[in-house]
């Protein structure tokens, strides 16, 4: 029997020891080359794009030489004004590439021993880097739609006649959310949140590729797509996977998910639902990375973000 990728010595070629015993001027020098890849590890001004600029070695600073601004290596960035230094953030994105099913902020903040106040929002920086490399694409060829429901756990009553059905309209609190996602077959996930499973159909319609051909079960909400798309229909009380059509790949992403949900995290609040969808659905599209590339890419998309709204600051407006 062939081996899984995953256990193959080519699946690992990141240590977390040697992030870990990386000297301050290395990690340094790991972010200047992940950031200013294009220039050799250069520094090119964020706020002119010169390339030209005066380093200020015992501040870690810049000053462009062109329009005098001062910047750094995280500037504009999703780092931007970091408190933790670099070696521990290069280990936090190794810790958190290396967890399948994503990784819960009270282990982040015990594995780098930081607050946990400081591991959620790094954590969730983290995702939004990577949803930003997630969003925003067309699909095209074979694209599998599915949807599933996530969120809004309520903790059943001890008696049985005190329980609620849950499934009636009534009871539901709201926080309970559809994620629907599009998968192409052997290419690109995108995961979107909706209140249900029908109201994803016009981002599909405006997502898809004219000319694709769509796979879906037979929930009547899809019945929308066949005017629009070549479509074809798995009735899952039948079969899973029939010669026209199966939408495993969809499947494969939301057991992915839901293992996070259950495995990882226990409850994910409807509210950042989002942003755990876009972290598995990365996840599942390099899932056949060595973890050294999977660390090379998150480490480059954190770069490459721009500071994080939502983000940023988060403790000066929440408290827990
Ligand atoms: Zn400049």
């Amino acid at each position: 029997m062939p081996q899984h990728f995953l256990l193959s010595a080519k699946a690992r070629t990141l240590s977390l020891a040697k992030v870990m015993r990386l000297s301050d001027a290395e990690a340094y020098e790991t972010f200047k080359q992940v950031r200013w890849a294009a220039n050799d590890g250069k520094p090119i001004c964020p706020r002119c794009g010169s390339c030209e600029a005066y380093e200020y070695r015992a501040r870690l600073i810049f000053r462009c030489k062109d329009c005098g601004a001062q910047f750094s290596v995280t500037t504009d960035t999703i780092f931007a004004s970091r408190k933790m230094a670099h070696r521990d953030l290069l280990a936090a994105i190794a810790i958190f590439v290396n967890g399948a099913k994503g990784i819960s902020a009270l282990q982040l903040s015990r594995d780098l021993d930081c607050q946990y106040k400081t591991a959620f929002v790094l954590a969730h920086k983290l995702r939004e880097a990577m949803g930003s490399q997630v969003q925003g694409r067309k699909l095209g060829g074979h694209v599998e739609i599915d949807g599933a429901y996530f969120g809004g756990y309520v903790k059943p009553e001890n008696w049985k006649k005190d329980r609620k059905d849950l499934r009636l309209r009534q009871h539901q609190t709201g926080k309970r959310k559809a994620v629907v996602v599009m998968r192409e077959r052997g290419g690109r996930t995108v995961p979107m949140i909706r209140a249900s499973e029908a109201d994803a159909v016009p981002e599909i319609v405006a997502n898809v590729l004219i000319g694709s051909t769509v796979y879906a079960d037979e929930a009547s909400c899809w019945d929308a797509l066949h005017a629009r798309f070549e479509a074809r229909r798995i009735n899952h009380s039948v079969a899973f996977k029939n010669e026209d059509a199966c939408t495993n790949q969809a499947e494969s992403f939301f057991s992915r998910l839901r293992r996070a949900e259950i495995g990882t995290h226990h409850h994910i609040s409807g509210r950042y639902l989002h942003q755990y969808a876009n972290e598995m659905a990365w996840r599942e599209d390099h899932r056949r990375k060595p973890n050294g590339d999977l660390y090379q890419l998150v480490a480059g998309a954190a770069l490459a973000h721009s500071v994080s709204r939502e983000w940023k600051g988060y403790w000066q407006r929440h408290d827990i």
